[in-house]
């Protein structure tokens, strides 16, 4: 299933030590400008805006493309900058259309991100903001990863790029756009990374740029309450919880972090979100675990505990993975499941897996996962040669 990408551009990639643009906010920007001495001080906010947009709007990697900067200006900003974007390792189109981008931002920091068409308005781009993750949620693949690293605003954003640059979608369009919508459900959890989770937003809502509506981002966290304020402060993005459970005792075991900061003061968390509203639900994230919590009985404690809260309940199928401990809901305890929140006028889609194939559902992403898939894909190859002669040389 793997597309082999041209990396010619990557190639170049590698070289430079110039700072890069192209991740930068606002303010940043004109000041690497003015500090380069490429910009005087009373012009860098000009210059920073006329950049800003071919950077942001028009998808632009080479500054000889900006017609209407002098000649002489494109020299300078060469010699001082680059606007590249960082390597993509491997590209995978799923049978329904996923896609999944292996992105190596810096040596052995590498990170998957995964558009999904269909999602939103038209499509929604999964982005990792960590490289692994510090938590050991039980059925996530990332959490079986120990954190590598927080990514930066400007990685953040680069998964986006590369995204774009990938659907053929610049100069940014208004309308009918396929990538409409983002959230942050890949690998990490952005709220121990909020500093960059929030300027990469900036960035990315920015009207005159890539200009995705806050409104359609949305940030999933696993329950650091304490930064839930500050998200909605800083960010106004939509936010998503995965509550997974109605109880401590079983939610300690699913998500060790409600230990510290169990269901009573995240539920507490969410109800004083910022901005919360019917326009603007929370939405509840519930991975069906077969013979774990999917029962009609845990449906309704659901329903009692987000009581007044405006909400919206996204039933995940769980994702299996290679040693993964749990299996997913049958589809009939999935339906029964939604059915008792339904009657109590929740929406609960069900959520899809998309992309299983490429291991690009869910709770699949893992930066070694190429390793893991060329090894598994070794032993499937091995059982099918064994199976159709006995003395088949090993793969
Ligand atoms: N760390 C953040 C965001 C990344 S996880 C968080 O936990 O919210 C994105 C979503 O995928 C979360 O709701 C997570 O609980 C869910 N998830 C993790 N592993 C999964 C799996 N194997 N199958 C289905 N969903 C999974
Ligand atoms: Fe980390 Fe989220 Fe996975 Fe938990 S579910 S291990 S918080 S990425």
């Amino acid at each position: 299933m793997g597309v082999t990408l041209d990396l010619s551009r990557a190639a170049s990639a590698a070289a430079p030590t110039r700072p890069n643009l192209s991740g930068l906010t606002r303010p940043q920007l004109a000041a690497a400008l003015v500090e380069a001495g490429v910009v005087r001080p009373e012009k860098a906010k000009m210059r920073a805006t006329q950049l800003w947009r071919w950077i942001h709007h028009y998808g632009l990697t080479d500054f000889d493309a900006m017609t209407d900067v002098a000649k002489e200006t494109r020299a300078a900003l060469a010699e001082a900058f680059t606007l590249t974007r960082p390597e993509v390792v491997e590209r995978q189109v799923s049978r329904d259309g996923t896609r999944k981008w292996l992105i190596r931002m810096a040596p052995g920091i590498e990170v998957e991100t995964v558009y999904i068409p269909d999602v939103g308005r038209s499509g929604a781009l999964c982005v990792s903001s960590q490289v692994g993750c510090t938590l050991n949620c039980t059925f996530c693949h990332t959490g079986t990863q120990a954190l590598v690293r927080n990514l930066t605003a400007a990685e953040i954003v680069a998964q986006v790029q590369v995204a774009r640059d990938d659907l053929e979608e610049w100069p940014s369009p208004k309308e009918d756009r396929r990538l409409s919508n983002i959230v942050f459900m890949g690998m990490g959890e952005p709220l121990y990374n909020l500093p960059h989770v929030a300027a990469a937003i900036d960035i990315i809502a920015d009207n005159e740029g890539i200009a995705i509506s806050r409104r359609r981002i949305t940030v999933s966290t696993s329950g650091v309450v304490p930064e839930l304020g500050p998200l909605g402060d800083q960010t106004q993005a939509m936010l998503a919880i995965s509550l997974h459970a109605t109880n401590d005792e079983l939610r300690n075991e699913l998500v060790p972090l409600n230990r510290k900061y169990p269901l009573e003061q995240l539920m507490a968390g969410i109800r004083a979100y910022p901005g919360l509203s019917n326009a603007r639900r929370v939405t509840f994230e519930y991975v069906m675990l077969k013979g774990v919590n999917d029962s009609p009985a845990e449906a309704k404690a659901l329903l009692n505990l987000i009581k007044g809260i405006p909400a919206k309940i996204n039933l995940i199928p769980f994702n299996p993975w290679p040693g993964s401990p749990y299996a997913c809901s049958d589809w009939k305890t999935i339906e029964a499941f939604a059915a008792v929140l339904n009657r109590a006028g929740y929406a609960s889609p069900i959520r899809t897996p998309r992309g299983r194939d490429i291991l690009a559902a869910c709770g699949q992403l893992k930066s070694e996962s190429e390793k893991m898939r060329a090894s598994e894909r070794r032993r499937l190859d091995q059982a099918a040669l064994a199976s159709q002669a006995k003395d088949a040389p090993a793969a």
